[in-house]
């Protein structure tokens, strides 16, 4: 009797084993990539955009090529700029890439890799308007894109009360065209797209400030914040960097 124990007790064993064996082997075969999750805010052309339902842009290209580096499969989630920080910060997104300014007070929540491109906050005006210079903004009222750099610099140089909050820069180019605020601070490469498709508004030659852009992971991922590195650095040194940047800015 104890001998057909041990038996049963042993063939058991051996099926335990051989299913494991056999799930292990099912899985690699139908192995389904590791998700990289951008959080994003797609109103930001051309870093980020929507063409129908699809997120297009600099960004969303630059993102989906270093998932492809690293092996993984791109997931992007569409949310409000200043949702991007929590979102990184609290883990549902695992990079936030939207045109982000890196900033001291963002370094306090998140860690950011390279910097990827250069940018500037600029002011749009109504072409007939008086505002010719950054001195004249004073006292007027001013548009912005809420939780930007844009938003952040309007209300430190020309105080709270005369800046207005929008969630989507476009909506504050359209109240400008409106006649509703005086000016728009917005970053310069989508104030090139939003003034283009806007009739009667111009850009003052003078540009507010001179920003950096990079990707920002969970404050101490290091692991992947070397891996996006390397893969930036990858696309920069092999031409489809440039390549991306291309095909959504026109050199001036
Ligand atoms: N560069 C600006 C910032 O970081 C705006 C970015 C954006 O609106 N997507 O605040």
């Amino acid at each position: 009797m104890k001998r057909i124990i041990c038996l049963l007790l042993v063939a058991a064993m051996a099926a335990l084993v051989l299913t494991s064996c056999g799930e292990s082997g099912s899985s690699s075969a139908t192995e389904t990539k590791q998700t990289l999750v951008m959080a994003t805010n797609a109103e930001f052309p051309p870093y980020e955009y929507k063409e129908g339902d699809k997120i297009v842009g600099i960004d969303a290209e630059v993102m989906q090529a270093i998932a492809d580096d690293l092996g993984m499969e791109l997931v992007i989630e569409d949310m409000e700029f200043d949702s991007i920080i929590p979102a990184v910060k609290s883990g549902k997104a695992d990079v936030g890439a939207a045109g982000m300014t890196v900033r001291e007070d963002r370094l306090e929540n998140v860690d950011f890799t390279d910097t990827y491109a250069k940018a500037k906050q600029v002011v749009i005006v109504k072409e007939d308007s008086s505002i010719a210079s950054l001195d004249d903004l004073t006292g007027k009222t001013i548009g912005v894109q809420q939780g930007t750099t844009g938003d952040i610099y309007a209300a430190d140089e020309y105080g709270d009360e005369n800046v207005e909050r929008y969630s989507k820069g476009y909506e504050a180019v359209q109240a400008l065209s409106q006649g509703k605020i005086d000016a728009v601070i917005i970053d310069n490469e989508p104030a090139k797209v939003f003034v283009s498709q806007t009739p009667g508004l111009k850009m003052l030659d003078e540009p507010f400030a001179d920003e950096e852009y990079a990707i920002c992971v969970q404050k101490g991922n290091t692991e992947l914040l070397n891996k996006l590195n390397a893969s930036l650095q990858k696309l920069k040194d092999n031409g489809k960097f440039q390549e991306i940047i291309d095909k959504y800015i026109t050199a001036d």
